[in-house]
């Protein structure tokens, strides 16, 4: 199988503290060759910077979650132009709108959404955007500022949501939500709107862990090793082989992060 890209893995969350080069040996031994480290809040964004510093294939994003909107403070932006400025982080983000925790507010989520849209279009840096239960207000910030290069990962939404979203040039990341019998169904079917050239996947570990793995792991935790069984799915959901879309999605994302091919990140 060519090497598969997860352009979304949380592996400075605490889960992976104690085994972290175990969960990058599974992650290479299963052919996923590059990784991208989702930071989520300044702190963290720096750990993510450093991880992906210290191990070949591996890169950072550095951002604030929606979820944290309400800590950006006036040194949030000098903070995370600093990180971007280190050659491992590759996209600002993660950022956006997420509606259905309202960990902050709509306010200081939509401040923090900016801030960050501004940055990384003045940086010319792609974003790593977050939205859930935030159509069509993400949608109206986006046709505002319209980034250049910009995918909504983590995508859950339905048809006229993908819709908008493919219209403002996004890319689209698909993780293991499409697994999911109960709340994933759809994506099966919306998978084939997406154009072959827009396509991501992601495992967006710990988190979300695909529910049809067999033998289920016996922590809940997911890890970028179970992401060709999200590439499996949605092969199987296109009708194309794994090997096709390995290689598609792999190259989608270099074109939007700028990264070398996956052969010479694994070869550093
Ligand atoms: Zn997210």
């Amino acid at each position: 199988m060519s090497p598969l890209t997860d352009i979304g893995a949380n592996l400075t969350h605490a889960s992976f503290r104690d085994d972290l080069d175990d969960v990058l040996a599974r992650a290479r031994a299963a052919g996923v060759a590059t990784i991208v480290v989702t930071g989520t809040s300044v702190a963290d964004s720096g750990a993510a910077a450093l991880l992906a510093e210290r191990h070949a294939g591996v890169y950072a994003t550095a951002g604030v979650h929606p979820h944290h909107a309400r800590d950006c403070d006036p040194a949030t932006i000098p903070a995370l132009r600093a990180l971007a400025a280190r050659p491992r982080v590759i996209a600002l983000g993660e950022c956006g709108l997420d509606f259905n925790r309202n960990y902050s507010t709509h306010l200081e989520q939509e401040r923090c959404f900016v801030a960050q849209l501004e940055l990384g279009i003045e940086l010319g840096k792609p974003l790593f955007l977050h939205s859930r239960d935030a159509h069509p207000r993400f949608a109206e910030i986006l046709h505002h500022y319209r980034p250049a290069k910009a995918v909504a990962h983590c995508f859950t939404g339905g048809q006229a949501e993908l819709h908008a979203y493919l219209k403002l040039g996004l890319y689209i990341g698909i993780t293991g939500w499409i697994c999911d019998e109960r709340r994933g169904r759809h994506l099966l079917e919306l998978v084939h709107d997406i154009p072959p050239d827009r396509l991501l996947v992601e495992t967006d570990a710990p988190y979300l862990a695909p529910r049809d793995l067999r033998p289920q792991p016996k922590s809940r935790r997911n890890e970028p090793a179970y992401l060709p069984h999200v590439l499996g799915t949605v092969a199987r959901a296109l009708g194309r082989t794994i090997d096709e879309l390995a290689a598609q999605t792999a190259r989608n994302a270099s074109v939007l992060f700028g990264l070398p091919p996956a052969d010479s990140a694994m070869a550093q």
